[in-house]
């Protein structure tokens, strides 16, 4: 047996008992001829003692030891001298005097510090992923994500649902990403593709009469390396029988409020029930539809006003169909022009062609980009609308609504996080409803569904799919925490001839339709239950209650920001033989093309 007990594990109710520990060397310290190191395990951190005086073998091997060892050893629990106790350590009253060392595997020098929180380059972490995972960060992450999902799958089986695995090898269920194909060897010419979400099986499930189905499920997705996208990703995925919109929403809100009173009960929920927001509203006072609740800075819409100030740059935004929003940057009113000018350059960069600013200082001037077009009245109904006192900045988009919405709805994030608003331990949760059901895509001419193709829209706006497609709203919903969409779904479309005529509004061709998805229409036609279902991310999850700020911090082996696993170095070559088999020749793209 190499260990009796865990690193974390021993008290002063142990002492006098002999025991034996296994674990790696996490510090070591030499003190008045006596040795002592804290050995660690996965569950805990113990200080054992080598005294030359009881061990001189063990002591002399002892010399050799360095950081990250693993070893072995026998001793005896003691309760530690007055006054050398450490209240940080769980196992701070003992320490372990050892008789017998044994080195199991020597290390190597880390190519950074395991025993300390230390910023190391990140590539470097993730090609060492296995070291950077015995860091105790990172060790706590692997945990809480265990936590969560633990929770999750005790909470729905008590709830009657089943976890049901499906199928990685499958055809394309488009959530609106590239593929990831997988050649058949057997099949020359033909080719699976990576499930980027087990939606149709899940659907196909509530046909077969599961009723009540989740999975924990690894959907993949090829696309571009924005921000802390990976490739693969986990959700869980659920998908409910007979049930309608509000079902769904308040199942998966009770979750949550469950799972982080039992999971992280030191953060509080900002709001229960969840605030609903319509779409409209979130974009109107937020900016984007993935709002966070934490804080206030509300957008405003002055294009009223605006309009009757005869600034050149707020009347050509209103001519040319767009607004004129503002947010209140409360207590920012003694900004420089310097500071004022980052915000301008942030806001530039998502397509904003300037901020405009009135600048109300503490003092009780003003200064501004165009408080001189304002009569006195006009200024006084701008600074009562956006609620302005002295000690506020003022900030103004005018543009098209969708660059408005944009800049602003970043630009109140920004400032949030300057001002120390974003409180971690807050979480806000909300729902947001009532999107539109399609969105037009300009570059190709047609309707894009704005969740996916299987989503049902609101009955009562299906005569609309047929007059003004863009003003039909969709089932579904999104779940929003602190900032980022933790979760979307939607009751779907569960009949043949209205899932047919979806494909067509959004220029699915029906041979193209029925090739794809000819499985649905078909099972469609033997008694389909209406359903609906969500997926929240459980990695985005995670990152958010861990406090991280992207979610390769809570997957053990992510890839890095270019796709790649820098640890086993995938994706690699592979041999011409198994090209072969697989009946594949590589073109490679010429260095335009590359670009
Ligand atoms: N399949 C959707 C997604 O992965 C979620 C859902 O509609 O349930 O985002």
């Amino acid at each position: 047996m190499y260990k009796t007990h865990t690193c974390g594990e021993l008290r002063l109710t142990d002492d006098g008992k002999i025991v034996k520990l296994a674990g790696w060397v996490h510090r070591r310290r030499d003190h008045g001829g006596v040795t002592f190191i804290d050995l660690r395990d996965r569950f805990g951190l113990v200080q054992i003692v080598l005294n030359p005086e009881i061990s001189p073998e063990a002591h002399q091997l002892a010399e050799s030891i360095r950081m990250e060892w693993v070893i072995q050893v026998e001793g005896v629990v003691r309760k530690r001298p007055e006054g050398a106790e450490n209240p940080n350590l769980s196992t701070g009253e003992i320490e372990v005097e050892v008789h017998k060392l044994n080195v199991l595997n020597p290390a190597k020098i880390p190519p950074f510090l395991i025993n300390k929180d230390e910023e190391a380059d990140e590539n470097t972490r993730l090609k060492y992923r296995y070291l950077d995972l015995r860091r105790e960060k990172m060790r706590n992450n692997i945990e809480l994500r265990h936590r969560v999902v633990k929770f999750i799958r005790d909470y729905l089986d008590q709830r009657g649902f089943l976890e049901i695995e499906t199928p990685i090898l499958f055809k394309t269920t488009p959530e609106g990403a590239r593929d990831y194909l997988v050649p058949s060897r057997v099949h020359p010419g033909e080719f699976y593709a990576l499930p980027q979400s087990p939606q149709q099986l899940k659907q196909l499930l509530m046909v077969a009469g599961v009723e009540r189905y989740f999975q924990i499920a690894r959907c993949f997705r090829d696309e571009d390396q924005r921000g802390d996208r990976q490739p693969e990703f986990t959700q869980l995925d659920l998908e409910m029988s007979f049930v309608e919109r509000e079902d769904v929403m308040n199942l998966i809100e009770d979750l949550f409020i469950q799972l982080v009173k039992e999971v992280v009960p030191q953060k509080r929920i900002l709001k229960i029930p969840f605030p609903r927001l319509k779409y409209q509203e979130a974009m109107d006072r937020f900016g984007k539809d993935n709002p966070d609740l934490r804080f206030g800075m509300e957008l405003v819409n002055i294009s009223d006003l605006a309009q009757q100030s005869g600034f050149s740059v707020f009347d050509q935004a209103i001519l040319n169909g767009g607004s004129v929003r503002g947010i209140n940057a409360k207590g920012l009113g003694d900004y420089t022009r310097k500071q004022i000018d980052e915000l301008t350059e942030f806001v530039k960069q998502f397509g904003a062609k300037g901020l405009a600013y009135i600048a109300y200082t503490s003092a009780g001037e003003i200064r501004s980009t165009f408080a001189k077009f304002l009569s006195p009245q006009l200024q006084q109904a701008i600074f009562d609308r956006m609620q302005a006192e002295k000690g506020d900045l003022l900030l103004f988009v005018a543009d098209k609504v969708e660059i408005v919405y944009e800049t602003l709805g970043r630009l109140r994030v920004f400032l949030a996080e300057k001002l120390n608003l974003l409180d971690p331990n807050v979480l806000a949760f909300c729902w947001v409803i009532d999107f539109p059901y399609v969105v037009w895509n300009e570059e190709e001419k047609r309707w894009d569904p704005s969740h996916h193709l299987f989503t049902s829209p609101m009955p009562e706006d299906i005569p609309l799919l047929d007059i003004d497609p863009g003003k039909a709203r969709g089932q579904q919903y999104d779940l929003v925490l602190n900032n980022y969409e933790i979760g979307g779904g939607s009751i779907r479309i569960h009949d043949r001839q209205l899932q047919e005529k979806v494909f067509k509004l959004i220029g699915l061709d029906p041979d193209v339709a029925r090739e794809r998805f000819g499985h649905m229409l078909e099972a469609f036609e033997y008694g389909t239950p209406p359903h609906g279902g969500i997926a929240p991310g459980i990695d985005r999850i995670c990152m958010i209650l861990a406090g991280e700020p992207n979610i390769r911090e809570v997957i053990a082996f992510p890839k890095n920001q270019a796709a790649r696993d820098v640890m086993a170095d995938a994706p690699s070559p592979v041999e011409e033989k198994q090209l072969e088999e697989l009946h594949i020749r590589v073109v490679y793209p010429t260095d335009s093309q590359k670009s």
